[in-house]
């Protein structure tokens, strides 16, 4: 049976235009000047974080290529290569954390879900870039080795936001997640319990892609989501290779769904907030992965390419938009909405500084750029108060659960 969840039953989108209540003074997600208005037009935010050279690299003596130039420009300069590029914020070696989850949007991400949108951000660049440093920090090692707070990334940032906007709010928000991976081209459900099984990814008129059985857990502590991203990002496929000593061999994507249950509010709003950790791109003659790790290489190599195909005819003047090949791979499936649908999404680029890694700085410049172009029409999901959510079975346990918020605890 498929579960209703947090989903309840079908958006229902209100064609009314309007303008959006958060996020005017300051650039938001979307839009440089203003909000972005329900139902117009509205560009991707694209933002770039350059991060330190790492010990090795600076042992070896890598030339510094990259460049800060102030007011969202970066410069690389290197032995053929001299180019500058411009993105909404830029983000250098000396950025904190703090100033990364700020400058970017981020927070008015959060409230635009609170809104009832559906907001994805999404890190991409080469591996061992600081995709997953930028997204979570270095993840504490065990609940009694938490990390320091200084260090923790966009994720634990937006659900301190969530959880003290919801507790404003007197607690009418209800907050679940639910966390994948796509592994070789299978969906894998991150948070059930045993190993990670995989789910059928489907198409339906009204909901576009969604992944069937899919557990989503409620939570109301920070501790409670923070244990939930640990237990699922130790779950993930990681591998050891050459670039990175904990590679990620997945795309993840964390969702906090979000869903007003004041009785007042009729229909009600429904928002999500999506965290995407790419795995990162790799030439697998640097990475020397071979047998398993370059058949995953290959895998994690074509998903990209699928994303980054989409991307450039995204990229393209709607009126002169051909056929856009989102069925090429489960990654661009997922990302469907967030890229030309009805939601609302900000992309953080990452590279190294390096002169070792010019050339796939320069492909994720190049592609970073081209994702500026991306424009979708956000609608707030609203679902209507009437519709009552059914009994929902835990496929990977059997358990049938009274609310679709609720699941048993992970083992
Ligand atoms: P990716 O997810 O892109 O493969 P990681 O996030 O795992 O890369 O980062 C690779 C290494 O670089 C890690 O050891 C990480 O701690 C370090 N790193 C990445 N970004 C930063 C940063 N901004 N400041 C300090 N260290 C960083
Ligand atoms: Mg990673």
């Amino acid at each position: 049976m498929e579960p209703k969840g947090e989903r309840g039953g079908e958006p229902q989108p209100d064609s009314r235009p309007r303008t959006l209540p958060r996020g005017q003074e300051r650039p938001s997600p979307g839009e440089e000047q203003g909000g972005p208005v329900e139902g117009k037009e509205t560009r991707l935010r694209v933002v770039l974080r350059v991060r330190p050279l790492t010990g090795t690299e600076t042992r070896r003596g890598d030339q510094q290529v990259v460049h800060s130039l102030g007011d969202g420009a970066v410069h690389v300069s290197a032995a053929r290569h001299d180019a500058t590029f411009g993105f909404s914020a830029v983000f250098d070696a000396g950025a904190s954390q703090e100033a990364v989850f700020e400058g970017s949007g981020m927070r008015q991400l959060v409230e635009l879900a609170m809104d009832g949108f559906s907001c994805t951000v999404f890190a991409f660049g080469q591996t061992g870039s600081g995709k997953t440093y930028t997204l979570m920090g270095p993840l504490a090692q065990s609940e009694t080795q938490p990390a320091s707070p200084a260090l923790l990334g966009l994720m634990q940032r937006s659900f301190t936001c969530l959880l003290e906007q919801s507790r404003s709010r007197g607690s009418d928000l209800a907050l679940s997640a639910s966390y994948l991976e796509i592994y070789k081209e299978q969906v894998r459900d991150l948070l059930s319990p045993g190993p990670p099984c995989a789910l059928p990814l489907r198409w339906s008129k009204t909901r576009g892609f969604y992944v069937e059985n899919q557990l989503s857990v409620e939570f109301e502590s920070m501790e409670a989501i923070v244990r939930l991203l640990l237990q699922g990002s130790q779950r993930r496929r990681t591998s050891a290779h050459a670039l990175n000593r904990h590679s990620s061999r997945s795309h993840a994507l964390l969702t906090v769904h979000v869903r007003s249950r004041a009785a007042s509010t009729c229909p009600s709003k429904q928002g999500t907030l999506c965290f995407v950790d790419l795995a990162g791109s790799e030439r697998v003659k640097e990475t020397g992965s071979s047998g398993e790790l370059s058949v995953e290489a290959n895998s994690i190599n074509r998903s990209l390419l699928a994303l980054g195909h989409c991307i450039s005819l995204l990229a393209k003047p709607r009126g002169k938009r051909t056929h856009i090949p989102y069925r090429d791979s489960k990654l661009t499936r997922l990302l469907a909405r967030s890229l030309g649908g009805s939601g609302i999404t900000l992309m953080v680029a990452c590279i190294s500084p390096s002169s070792r890694c010019l050339s796939e700085t320069l492909s994720t410049l190049h592609y970073a750029s081209r994702a500026r172009k991306v424009t979708t029409r956000p609608m707030a999901n609203r679902v209507s108060q009437t519709e009552n959510p059914s009994e929902l079975l835990c496929p990977a346990a059997g358990t049938p659960l009274t609310h679709p918020f609720i699941h048993p605890p992970l083992p």
